[in-house]
């Protein structure tokens, strides 16, 4: 009996995979809900998203999809999200996209495009630790850092750059610079890799965990009361609360985590209670198209850090999927905190929003007040992968001897696609 802790993604797709493969478990769950970090709501005409905004698939997670049966739930970017804007100079500028855009666009200066394209010759190599600051200015430039990295980073991971360990958050990036002596002739030599596509579903991310619960039906799915610790009994079983099993699957996040496994693995549990989870404030604001003079013709606005703003940036939401707000309105998410605007997320509402709308009044020649606004805090948003995650990684190893198993988001990757790749590579070594 394998024994799952987690009703996120992470277990639900474990657990399906089990199911297909007659593999008997259970899922243990603390809250009334499932899908953890994916948790879409619906509020009047407005489709939430206050976790995950998109999942960024390639053909195996498409299959995946298409194998639980929601391929005609899927809704894909419009085509307008390929432009990515950068808060830059007091205004969003267009992120150039392709190298002759790169070489006629004004966005980087001359010494930045040469260092684009020399980047193939530079002969450094990355030290132990190096964070993706150091990596990307070493390879590239600091312009590069400030207003490319910094800004994804702070959108993206709700990171800080200058603290992430490139070979754990990027260790592709570290690869391609091992094996190919540069970043961009791994890419170039890698190209032929499909190009991943961005998706979401008719009725927002919580259309994957539902489903998948539904498969692997609600009655395996046990809630518990509180945390529990696991115990480890005389017959090597181990006990959770009223539960058994004899294989155990943590995908619950680290603080969690580290309450478990306390008994059994205290030095593990004090490396997991260090992971860095920095707060996030997610807002939603819809106004109406006369209000706002922005064209918001892409996927979104990022903030780089050094262009001082109140928020990590905006994705524009009614301009990335169809019908999560009425045609005549625009909605934007709004991202307020993260590690480098930790202390934003956690104002006072009233303030927050103030500043927050302070800020979209200016940056989209916006007129009037949003006509709806809506706010999600994560008090623990997304693990970073800084140097206390090195120890996570030492204490994990030499665990599955144990008859323990991690498929959690705080190791090997962040994203739901990395949730999923990890869980259904887990179901096939039982
Ligand atoms: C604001 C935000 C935006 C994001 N945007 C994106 C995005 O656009 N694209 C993307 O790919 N990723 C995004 N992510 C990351 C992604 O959503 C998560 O990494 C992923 O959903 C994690 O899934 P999981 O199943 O591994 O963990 P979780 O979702 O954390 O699930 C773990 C489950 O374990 C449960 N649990 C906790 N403690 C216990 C316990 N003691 N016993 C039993 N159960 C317990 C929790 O309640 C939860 O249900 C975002 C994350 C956040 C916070």
């Amino acid at each position: 009996m394998i024994g799952i802790i987690g009703a996120g993604i992470s277990g639900l797709t474990l657990a399906y995979s089990l199911k297909k493969r007659n593999i008997p478990f259970f899922i243990l769950e603390t809250t009334d809900r499932i899908g953890g970090y994916l948790h879409s709501e619906k509020i009047g005409n407005y489709l939430l998203e206050y976790g995950a905004n998109s999942l960024l698939c390639d053909s195996n997670i498409l299959d995946f999809i298409q194998e639980i049966g929601l391929a005609g739930e899927v809704v894909h970017t419009n085509s307008v999200s390929k432009n990515r804007y950068i808060f830059k100079n007091g205004r969003y500028q267009i992120l150039p996209s392709s190298p002759p855009k790169l070489i006629f666009s004004n966005f980087f200066s001359w010494k930045t495009k040469l260092a684009i394209l020399k980047e193939r010759n530079v002969k450094s190599k990355a030290k132990a630790n190096e964070t993706l600051s150091i990596f990307f200015e070493r390879r590239f430039s600091k312009e590069i850092v400030d207003y490319t990295l910094n800004p994804f980073i702070s959108g993206i991971y709700a990171g800080n750059p200058d603290e992430l360990l490139v070979g754990k958050t990027f260790p592709v990036l570290a690869e391609y610079e091992q094996n190919y002596g540069s970043v961009l002739k791994g890419f170039i030599k890698n190209s032929g890799a499909e190009r991943r596509k961005s998706i979401n579903f008719q009725n927002g991310m919580q259309t994957l965990p539902d489903r998948l619960a539904s498969l692997v039906q609600l009655g395996s799915i046990r809630k518990i009361e509180r945390i529990e610790k696991i115990i480890k009994l005389p017959n090597n079983l181990f006990q959770i609360g009223d539960n058994q099993c004899d294989k155990l699957v943590i995908t619950s996040p680290a603080f969690a985590t580290a309450q478990l496994l306390q008994t059994l693995f205290p030095h593990f549990a004090t490396a997991l209670e260090k992971v860095h989870y920095p707060p996030m404030t997610v807002v939603y604001s819809a106004f109406k198209k006369s209000q706002v003079g922005h064209h918001l013709n892409g996927f979104g606005g990022l903030h780089p850090k050094i262009e001082k703003q109140f928020s990590a940036g905006s994705i524009w939401t009614s301009s990335v999927f169809p019908n999560r707000c009425p045609a005549d309105e625009v909605l934007l998410t709004s991202f307020v905190g993260g590690s480098q605007y930790a202390e934003n997320a956690l104002l006072p509402k009233e303030i927050l929003l103030e500043k927050l709308n302070q800020e979209l009044c200016r940056n989209y020649q916006i007129e009037g007040k949003p006509i709806f606004q809506h706010l999600h805090h994560w008090a623990k948003a997304i693990p970073q992968y800084d140097l206390t995650i090195n120890e996570v990684y030492r204490q994990a190893e030499g665990l599955e001897k144990e008859n323990i198993f991690v498929c959690a988001n705080w190791k090997d990757g962040v994203s739901v696609a990395d949730c999923i790749r990890k869980a259904l590579h887990l179901a096939r070594i039982f």
